[in-house]
């Protein structure tokens, strides 16, 4: 006990005596300084925009890799995801892309032409890139009502298109500096019906398009769209803002890719840049506390393995230093995830389902309810097929990676007994194998399964909620969350500020508050 407390004790003196020297010394620097703190796709989002534009960049992690919920971790020789497995806007002019060519960053990807199959209780629904082949899906799959889910399907494809071009004019909500208007004055001009269109949708709720075609009471329909909404903006039709739910809903048809070594590239990608632009990226260092010099009208930031005074700080962690520095603090609830990674034999491709084309994702509405095991926990059970790799990033030709999640409610798992955890763990995984196996028999192939719940993820990030607040209409339209904080100098960016669709939302917040700091300076 002593020595733990000795050893605190000396780290904070040497941090004190560390920003004393930095006060004497001015701690200027030939250019403005930035702290990131957390190396989630956000902030290296930011850091890499920051770093280009010759800002001191000092990116510092908690973990001992980078990309947060979209990155890696081993476990028994393998490599497997933190979270984040599909890919969203790396299509030609993408969102993500336009960013990843702003950068220089080349990530190979593949396209997903038949990116998921949605498995309602009476229903399979895949899901199709060619307009075509998904059109023909929609009839058959929804033949009582097939006129109707047509026309709302179309309807919703092209707010979501005007919903892209919108973005793609780098407007950021809310509009507070003329420069956060983008060009979206420009675009306005040149294409005034679509804008006209996004202003008479912008408050409604997709409960309320489908009351447009008399979709409302139509179950398999509502079943679908709650499966994709609750994954992508955190709650059902009934709550979820149009515009960003519109965006969310077609982008996984039309821009869902697979990257070969794992999302987790898009991070390994970022800070790879951040580094060769000449900053810094140092793991295995939470940050402690973070104060403001009014004086110096610099931030100090005391972190395990990096202690100094920073012009800048952008917040990507979603975790509070005080009153102001975070969104994470906040109300709102935020779904936290079960996790499954399993490995299987490849003779999951073999039997009864040699050759058949597998897509990359299935969305399992449950038959079991889980709330009745873990409460509040509800599907839909999200489970990706995709190549096993060694800790170097081999492919193991005779294995298969299953990654699953599941929403749970993030606090309930810290009252649990060891006891009850261990068991609920185990309870929780056997349903949900339960549930994937009537889609695909899995269990037979199963050669070992890692489970974690939101006290990993609280372990390994810092936080147990993830995936950002529910996109309603307040949240999304009213009263947006800023890039911009209250408080001086700092920003904060990633799923706490901009949630939607993940990785591609959590890059462009980065971008944002890249674009504010040289905006601002
Ligand atoms: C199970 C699951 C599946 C998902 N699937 C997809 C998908 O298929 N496609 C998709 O696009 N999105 C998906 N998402 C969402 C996506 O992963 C996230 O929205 C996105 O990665 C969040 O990025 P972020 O920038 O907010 O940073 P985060 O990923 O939240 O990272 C924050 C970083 O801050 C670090 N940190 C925390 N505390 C400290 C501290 N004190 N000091 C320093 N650093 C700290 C953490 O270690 C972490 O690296 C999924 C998420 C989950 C959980």
């Amino acid at each position: 006990m002593v020595r733990i407390a000795r050893s605190t004790l000396i780290k904070r003196k040497m941090a004190v005596e560390m920003l004393q020297l930095l006060k004497k010394t001015g701690g200027a620097a030939m250019s403005k300084s930035v702290c990131v703190i957390g190396a989630g796709v956000g902030g290296l989002t930011a850091a890499a925009y920051l770093a280009k534009e010759g800002y001191k960049v000092t990116v510092i992690e908690k973990s001992t890799t980078v990309g947060g919920s979209a990155g890696w971790y081993f476990r028994n020789g393998r490599k497997f995801p933190t979270g984040a497995t599909i890919a969203f806007g790396l299509e030609e002019q993408g969102l993500l892309r336009t960013v990843l060519d702003d950068l220089d960053i080349d990530l190979p990807a593949a396209d997903l032409l038949h990116p998921m199959d949605i498995i309602l209780p009476q229903e399979k629904v895949s899901v199709y890139k060619s307009t075509e082949l998904w059109e023909e899906e929609l009839k058959r799959a929804f033949s009582e009502r097939s006129k109707e889910v047509l026309k709302f399907w179309r309807a919703l494809q092209q707010i979501g298109e005007d919903v892209q071009a919108v973005t793609e004019s780098r407007v950021s909500l809310p509009i507070r500096r003329f420069y956060e208007l983008g060009s979206l004055p420009q675009h306005a001009l040149k294409h005034p019906a679509s804008v006209m269109r996004l202003a008479r949708y912008a408050l409604m709720t997709v409960e309320d398009l489908m009351k447009k075609y008399d979709l409302q009471s139509y179950q398999p329909l509502r079943q679908l769209l709650d499966a994709q909404l609750l994954d992508a903006v955190q709650t059902d039709v009934s709550q979820a803002a149009l515009l960003p739910s519109s965006l969310a809903l077609t982008i996984y048809r039309r821009g869902s890719f697979a990257i070969q070594e794992g999302l987790g590239q898009l991070a390994k990608t970022l800070a790879g840049r951040v580094k060769e632009l000449g900053g810094e990226v140092v793991k295995v260092s939470p940050v402690e506390s973070l104060t403001y010099d009014t004086s110096r009208k610099q931030w100090d930031v005391i972190s395990r393995k990096c202690t100094s005074s920073f012009d800048f700080v952008i917040n990507n962690s979603g975790l509070s230093f005080g009153p102001g520095t975070s969104y994470g603090a906040d109300d709102e609830f935020s779904w936290g995830a079960f996790r499954m990674d399993a490995v299987l034999s490849d003779e999951v491709r073999r039997g009864p389902l040699e050759g058949v084309e597998f897509p990359f994702a299935y969305q399992i509405v449950p038959q079991f309810d889980f709330s009745s095991l873990v409460k509040n926990t509800h599907g839909p059970v999200y489970a990706t097929f995709h190549n096993t790799q060694d800790m170097k990033g081999n492919l193991l030709k005779d294995e298969v990676t299953m990654t699953v999640s599941l929403h749970t409610d993030p606090d309930i798992w810290s009252t649990y007994s060891k006891e009850k955890y261990k068991e609920m763990k185990e309870r929780l995984t056997e349903e949900i194998l339960n549930e994937i196996d009537r889609v695909i028999p899995v269990r037979e192939s199963l050669l070992f399964a890692e489970t974690g719940t939101p006290l990993t993820y609280e372990r390994y990030i810092g936080k147990t909620a993830v995936g950002g607040f529910p996109l309603t209409v307040k949240n999304a339209i009213l009263k947006p969350k800023s890039v911009r904080s209250s408080l001086p100098q700092l920003y904060i960016v990633g799923e706490q500020v901009f949630p939607g669709p993940g990785t591609l939302s959590s890059t462009l917040s980065g971008y944002y508050a890249a674009r504010s700091i040289m905006k601002e300076r």
